[in-house]
């Protein structure tokens, strides 16, 4: 029997599984392991609590989709802190969208993920790649849980600059923070920055978008711009027009920005538009298996 470990490294959590083909021997679920989230000696960390969870046995092949891995070098950053843990197993470090393809099952296609990030990105049936967006959280990430909830910030941060009383989006965010009021936003901002907390407030703004809210819907359709483009661009340069998985938490769990997206999408031309289903750490096992009988 040869056992495998996929590995969902995301900006905010770490998801594994060991397999042998048939079944799911074990199954973890850890805090980020993403070094461009958490920072190298805390994602050695988390890696090792993964490894400590699963029995101490040889490893065949190792898959771990990284959010963050877009290139040679953070890759192979990634691939050194996992191999001290298996030295034996055949390891590959794949970025996270290329994950979400192997999970949906589609040799060729268009990823869109929307989750803590962003990005866009594309395989052709030669194996070429392209990619857009996805570029963290402080160039980019447009459309992404943090990008949603930054605009939401910046909106009540201006109203608080220019004294005008908090609306509705202002207010909900900072009771969402467990603050009195939006004046309160920008301690608390810098005195907790962490991209997870604020990525996930953007459902405030999803909420309030599904009650109309005009600032809300202007959000979350900007995020759909955001993220259309990133599809067609990366699409376009490999002449692709689908299959397309939507994924990441925000496309996955938010019927508004989901909806907006698929529309723009048709309206472009783009008919295979399909919503991931299954957690992408099974694209992970199922890459290993592949390298493991190669
Ligand atoms: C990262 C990308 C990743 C995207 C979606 C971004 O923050 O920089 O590498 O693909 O999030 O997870």
């Amino acid at each position: 029997r040869r056992l495998v470990l996929g590995l969902d490294v995301g900006g905010s959590k770490t998801h594994a599984i060991l397999s042998d083909g048939e079944t799911v021997l074990a199954e973890v679920l850890a805090g980020s392991a993403n070094p461009a989230s958490v920072g190298v000696e805390e994602a050695a960390r988390q890696l090792r609590s993964v490894f400590e969870r699963i029995v101490d046995a040889p490893l065949a092949a190792i898959i771990a989709g990284v959010a963050g891995a877009d290139t040679a070098p953070a890759a192979l950053r990634f691939r050194e802190l996992l191999a001290i843990h298996r030295p034996g197993a055949r390891v590959s470090v794949v970025h996270d969208s290329e994950l979400l393809l192997a999970t949906a099952g589609v040799g060729s296609g268009i990823a869109v993920i929307s989750g803590t990030g962003s990005v866009g990105w594309a395989r052709d049936e030669q194996g070429r790649t392209a990619r857009a967006g996805g570029w963290g959280y402080l160039l980019g990430d447009e459309g992404s849980g943090y990008w949603v909830t930054r605009m939401a910030m910046r909106h009540a941060l201006e109203r608080v600059d220019q004294g005008e009383p908090a609306d509705l989006l202002s207010q909900q965010l900072a009771s969402d923070c467990g603050l009195q009021g939006p004046a309160e936003l920008l301690d608390h901002f810098t005195a907790n920055p962490e991209r997870r907390f604020w990525a996930s407030r953007a459902r405030v703004v999803f909420e309030l978008a599904h009650d109309g809210d005009p600032t809300a819907c202007a959000i979350v359709s900007g995020a759909a711009d955001h993220l259309t483009f990133f599809a067609t661009s990366a699409g376009g340069r490999l002449g692709l027009t689908g299959p397309v998985v939507l994924a990441g938490g925000q496309l996955v769990h938010q019927p508004l920005l989901q909806r907006a997206v698929r529309e723009r999408l048709e309206s472009r031309g783009y008919g295979d538009i399909r919503v991931l289903d299954r957690d992408p750490v099974h694209g992970a096992v199922d890459l290993a298996l592949a390298l493991a009988a190669a």
